[in-house]
């Protein structure tokens, strides 16, 4: 049997060989690469991140192991016996492709495509793409907790459907209206100087409670709160001790961008919706995973690039890991 990359004018002398037939060789040659080294810049990638303790058992009596097949670092516990590698506990751990093509799933999901775009250009299954987006918000999981807001702080909440199989209705079967329990409200806070945060806030208008849930730990105690009337807010003015500038949502609308105290936080509720609906069918129990995800393309660093390199750099500091096996079989098969 001849192997996979073997082309039928492999050792024929050059002259031998038409223009014709070397083409054909050199495009098998380079596909047949592309298709089986996509690896090569993994073990580099990996091999970069040290590791100070075991990732099964957190012994810290660990020993460098030699490497495994594909070229990554191996260590060994003597704790608990075990080896493991730097993907061992990340989400790259047990991985079927290349760490470069999640890393180009992630620019794409940064640049706003929709997943389903993704699949299609990928020509992955369709099953993929979810699967690592779940990975994704794994690692995003938290990212926002750093996020506290300071100074002139504007907030304000916006509202997204839920799909219509999951409304609630009225008596007479017709969809309940306004700001009701079929919309996800989703507080959004901004310093206007490049900060921001967005949080799920329930459905419908917010109480004191959830505005408190929302909004407390993303706005520094004594900043100056921008906002319209919405009383829930008056919880967290109290809470957190901030000067409160009210305004009158009616009148605001009748102003130009730049005289409106409420522009910043106004323009990303619109940036949020377009990139929401560039996902229309996403699962609205992801809404957590889909606000931290905005809020990486919301906050610094700019650049997809740049933001890309930020989540991949997460994603190998963070312990979790989602086997496609959990994700899709419930550990079946
Ligand atoms: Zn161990």
């Amino acid at each position: 049997m001849p192997s996979a990359s073997a082309t039928p004018w492999d050792g024929v002398p050059e002259s031998d060989v038409t223009p014709a037939q070397a083409l054909v060789a050199r495009a098998h040659r380079e596909a047949y690469a592309a298709r089986h080294a996509p690896t090569a810049g993994d073990a580099e990638f990996l091999n970069g991140y040290e590791r100070a303790s075991c990732p099964r058992c957190a012994s810290p009596d660990i020993v460098r192991d030699g490497f495994d097949s594909r070229g990554v670092r191996r260590w060994a516990c003597r704790s608990c016996g075990r080896t493991f590698t730097p993907a061992t506990g990340t989400i790259f751990e047990g991985r079927k492709v290349p760490v470069s093509d999640w890393c180009e799933f992630v620019i794409q999901l940064l640049s706003f495509d929709s997943v389903r775009e993704i699949a299609r250009s990928n020509r992955r299954s369709p099953t993929t793409p979810p699967w690592w987006l779940a990975k994704l918000f794994l690692v995003l999981d938290g990212i926002q907790d750093g996020t506290v807001l300071s100074g002139r702080v504007q907030i304000d909440e916006t509202y997204y459907p839920v799909p219509a199989a999951e409304a609630e209705r009225n008596a007479d079967g017709s969809l309940k209206r306004g700001l009701s329990r079929n919309k996800l409200c989703i507080a959004v806070a901004t310093d206007g100087r490049g900060r921001s945060a967005f949080e799920p806030c329930g459905r419908g208008k917010p109480s004191a409670r959830r505005a408190l849930a929302a909004y407390s730990g993303h706005v520094a105690r004594g900043s100056t709160l921008l906002h319209d009337k919405e009383k829930s807010h008056r919880a967290l003015v109290r809470e957190l001790g901030l000067a409160s500038v009210e305004y009158d949502s009616r009148r605001l609308k009748s102003l130009p961008d730049r005289e409106n105290p409420l522009a910043d936080v106004n323009r990303l509720h619109f940036l949020l919706k377009s990139f929401l609906d560039a996902h229309k069918g996403f699962d609205r129990a992801d809404l957590k995973g889909w606000l931290d995800l905005f809020s990486v393309i919301a906050n610094p660093p700019s650049g997809a690039m740049e933001k890309a390199a930020m989540v991949l750099g997460r994603a190998m500091e963070c312990p979790g890991t989602l086997r496609y096996r959990d994700f899709y079989g419930g550990g079946r098969s």
